[in-house]
């Protein structure tokens, strides 16, 4: 019997109906389950899940469709309700058969009975595999931007923080809370009303922007950025992303290139270097517009053809620019060259030009590029400065500078050759009255007339230097006292001659000092300064004169200087002659020739000896005329005796080393002897051994054609100087001299007989004559006969004669000669 339903339970059972429905349709999975897993419902969601029906489920345990790690799972977490707390959720994750996760979220909701005890469960399951894995994408996302390398910032339009990643913290010194309360304004100086509109504008059109800005950190640096803005729409808000790059490193070294490229172009301009670039292949030539300007021509007038560049160099220098090229082509030498340009205005100007080649990988050149330098004005200024710091501007002279060089060189060669040299100090008398009375201009005149006067007295390797003033220094190499007493002299001389400055007749007269290496001294500023004070001494002593620093030097040379003077008149005046003194033969005592030796008789400083005037008489220059005057009235007396019955002999003349260099000096012997009518057999002329040393090949030469004139040469003082033996055969010498040294001591010292045996077998071998000066005893008579010299001289016989008693001599010896 059908029961009957009352309203209330016909309304239970619609609303269960309704649910159960509500349930089925439901996209979740729905079961219920009784407190031991037997199955009360289940949806069909779950049913297909299983692959059964509903009605299948119904009645079958709940857990046996579970994995036994979900079972526990279920279990516990059912364990957990509680009539206080009759809900729960939990995830639930599986391995599908095919590998795959899958997520479900189940929420359990537990009814229990009025004692308290479980009834009855109802699990609706939800399938969050999709969920989760979006999840899963956005964390990876989340965590890859919030540890990029670049800074990222999500901002409102306004350019509030919303988010802010680690690199953001880190470059800009924040953390991430306090850039939350922040905008862009606060770390962007160039947008200080947030994103600027520019970018928003950009942005909104474009999606993305890149702008290169700058950020303030926290510390107060300022970093260059770049950002890469991104204009985002999400439910209707607007947000800016923007990822931010610290370029400071970049920007550094793009701002050292910058620099670098600007400071070159700067410095190019400012020492106006100009640069080129030659295409070798196509011979094309790029210029920059400074190259243009230095070489003075307008862009592109060249039109960049090489050639026509090399018809501008100036043609003396074509020369050297080909080899510069070819060299740097061939990689032998660096393209570093100065040559000069023909402007069209006809000036040049003068170029350094440095370049490189640039090669292919096989080394072949492919083009050329370099710099280019106008260096005329340096050139001119090196060449003036040089003027300025070596010479006086006034006089053209050195100046102290390349004196002190001059004086380096002077005193090294002094040093290795063992002269002398000279240091001079000159100052003019009086001069500051002529610029005092004249003025400067014409006192300026003076100095220049001077200066050239003195170089006219001096030889090429003399320096003379202005010190300044009136002053004026002079270095005189290979000059002893009696060299610079001469040089004084002239020197004086020059400069007291009147001086002619525009209407005025000057006479300006110099005071003189003179120090002589190495006696006075072995440095310049010594030498100098003792100059100094001899040149004060010379102004104390009257001025317009000379002094030598050293008394003795000053002695010597008072008395050489007054020879000089008196020498010069001396010819004129009759004071010359001749004294005579005979030499004979060792075997019979002949009196076989004489010696010409001459003599001065001066009327106020008496007889002076040959061995003091002839070496003035050198330096002067006199020896030539004196010489030949001798030369003349020996030979002349000869003839004369000849021509008056005395039995035939020579005359020997000395000629001095002056002499022997003079050209044409046997013409002149030989006009000479022809003159006089004397045969060429009855000269014989005596030589030093430094006469001939001095240039062994000339001295060979003129005693050839002394000899073919069948002239006599006799070498005078022979054992003294230093006669090469290879030389002594060549010379054609009739006769040596044994120095006078040698034969005084013959018959006590052993050396001196040694040597004078020697000189006698030498001469012997080579078929030359000998005679021994000197000889003053019988002794040393006895000595040189039984050695075999041919001749003998000296006062053992008789000294020098005058003309009357050589005479006399001559006659007595005939009529009886010495006991010989
Ligand atoms: P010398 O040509 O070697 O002349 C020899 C010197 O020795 C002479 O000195 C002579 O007087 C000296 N004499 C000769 N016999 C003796 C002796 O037994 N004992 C000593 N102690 N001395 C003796 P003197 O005349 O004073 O001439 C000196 C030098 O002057 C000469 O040396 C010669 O080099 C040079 N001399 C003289 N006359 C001339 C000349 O006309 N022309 C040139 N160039 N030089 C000359
Ligand atoms: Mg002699
Ligand atoms: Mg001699």
């Amino acid at each position: 019997m059908p029961t009957e339903r009352t309203p209330l339970e016909m309304n239970l059972m619609e609303t269960t109906e309704h649910y159960r429905r509500l349930a089925e349709d439901m996209p979740f999975y729905v079961v219920a389950f009784q407190p031991d897993g037997t199955l009360t419902f289940a949806n069909d969601l779950i049913a297909s899940l299983v692959g059964m029906s509903t009605k299948q489920l119904i009645g079958r345990n709940f857990f046996e469709f579970l994995s036994t790690d979900d079972q526990k799972l279920v279990r516990e977490r059912l364990a957990l309700l509680s009539p206080e707390q009759p809900v729960e959720t939990h995830q639930q994750s599986n391995l599908t058969a095919n590998g795959e996760r899958t997520y479900h979220q189940w929420t359990n909701r537990a009814f229990f009975d009025a004692a308290g005890n479980l009834a009855s469960v109802q699990a609706i399951g939800e399938d969050i595999t999709e969920r989760k894995r979006a999840e899963e994408e956005l964390r990876l996302m989340q965590f890859s931007i919030d540890h990029s390398p670049d800074a990222v910032y999500r901002m409102t339009p306004d350019g509030r923080f919303l988010y802010v990643n680690k690199m953001a913290c880190q470059i800009l010194g924040y953390s991430a809370e306090e850039l939350l309360t922040m905008s862009v304004a606060d770390i962007d100086p160039n947008q200080p009303f947030g994103v600027s509109p520019e970018v928003v504008q950009a942005t909104k059109k474009t999606k993305t922007a890149r702008v290169e800005s700058e950020h303030k950190t926290k510390d107060g640096r300022i970093i260059p950025v770049d950002i890469l803005v991104s204009y985002v729409e999400y439910e209707g808000k607007e947000y800016h992303c923007a990822f931010v790059r610290d370029i400071s490193g970049r920007k550094h070294i793009e701002d050292e290139l910058q620099n670098t490229h600007s400071n070159l172009v700067a410095a190019q301009k400012l020492a106006q270097i100009g640069s080129w670039e030659w295409d070798i292949r196509s011979n094309l030539a790029n210029w920059s517009d400074e190259t243009y300007r230095i070489f003075g021509i307008g862009k592109n007038k060249l039109r960049e053809h090489r050639e026509n560049f090399l018809d501008m160099i100036l043609p003396e220098d074509r020369n050297l620019v080909d080899k510069a090229l070819s060299e740097a082509l061939d990689g032998t030498n660096d393209y570093d060259i100065v040559y000069r340009v023909k402007l069209a205005d006809g000036t040049f100007k003068v170029i350094h030009a440095l370049a490189e080649v640039v090669r292919d990988t096989q080394g072949k050149p492919l083009l050329m590029r370099g710099t280019v330098q106008d260096v005329t004005q340096g050139k001119l200024a090196e060449e003036r400065i040089e003027k300025l710091s070596h010479f006086d501007q006034l006089t053209g002279l050195p100046n102290r500078t390349l004196l002190n060089d001059h004086f380096k060189f002077a005193l090294g060669l002094a040093q290795r050759s063992g002269e002398s040299l000279a240091v001079m100090f000159l100052d003019l008398d009086h001069f500051k009255d002529i610029n005092d009375t004249l003025g400067h201009s014409i006192g300026d005149q003076l100095l220049m007339a001077v200066a050239k006067r003195l170089k006219s007295a001096l030889r090429e390797e003399d320096t003379l230097s202005r010190q300044g003033g009136d002053e004026f220094v002079l270095i005189l190499p290979g000059t002893d006292a009696d060299g610079a007493a001469l040089v004084a002299a002239k020197v004086i001389e020059v400069v007291s001659e009147p001086c002619h400055i525009e209407q005025h007749e000057l006479i300006v007269t110099p005071s003189i000092g003179i120090a002589i290496y190495p006696h006075d001294g072995e440095s310049l500023e010594l030498l100098s300064k003792n100059a100094d004070t001899a040149m004060y001494r010379a102004k104390d002593d009257g001025r317009n004169n000379f002094r030598f620093f050293t008394p003795e030097m000053q002695a010597k040379s008072s008395r050489n200087l007054k020879l000089a003077n008196a020498l010069r008149h001396a010819l004129a005046r009759n004071e010359l002659f001749l004294h005579y003194q005979p030499q004979l033969s060792i075997q019979d005592g002949h009196i076989v020739g004489a010696e010409a030796l001459l003599r001065w008789q001066h009327p106020e400083l008496g007889m002076v000896s040959p061995a003091e005037f002839i070496p003035i008489a050198e330096d002067t220059g006199q020896i030539v005329q004196i010489g030949e005057w001798v030369l003349r009235t020996a030979a002349k007396q000869l003839k004369d005796w000849l021509d008056s019955g005395m039995r035939p002999i020579t005359i020997a003349v000395n000629l001095s080393a002056v002499q022997f260099r003079q050209q044409g000096l046997t013409e002149l012997v030989v006009q000479i002897l022809n003159e006089i009518e004397l045969p060429h057999k009855y000269l014989e002329l005596e030589l030093t051994e430094a006469a001939m040393m001095d240039n062994p090949l000339d001295a060979i030469d003129v005693m050839t054609r002394l000899h073919e004139q069948g002239i006599r040469i006799s070498i005078d003082d022979f054992g003294t100087g230093y006669s090469s033996l290879s030389y002594l055969k060549q010379f054609k010498v009739y006769k040596l001299k044994i120095d006078q040294s040698f034969v005084r001591d013959i018959t006590d010292d052993n050396e001196d007989k040694a040597i004078v045996t020697a000189i006698i077998n030498m001469a012997t071998s080579l078929g030359m004559q000998t005679i021994a000066e000197g000889v003053e005893t019988a002794g040393q008579l006895a000595f040189l006969r039984l050695q075999g010299c041919s001749e003998v001289q000296g006062y053992y016989f008789s000294k020098p004669l005058p003309l009357d008693q050589f005479e006399a001599f001559v006659r007595n010896s005939n009529s009886a000669p010495p006991a010989i």
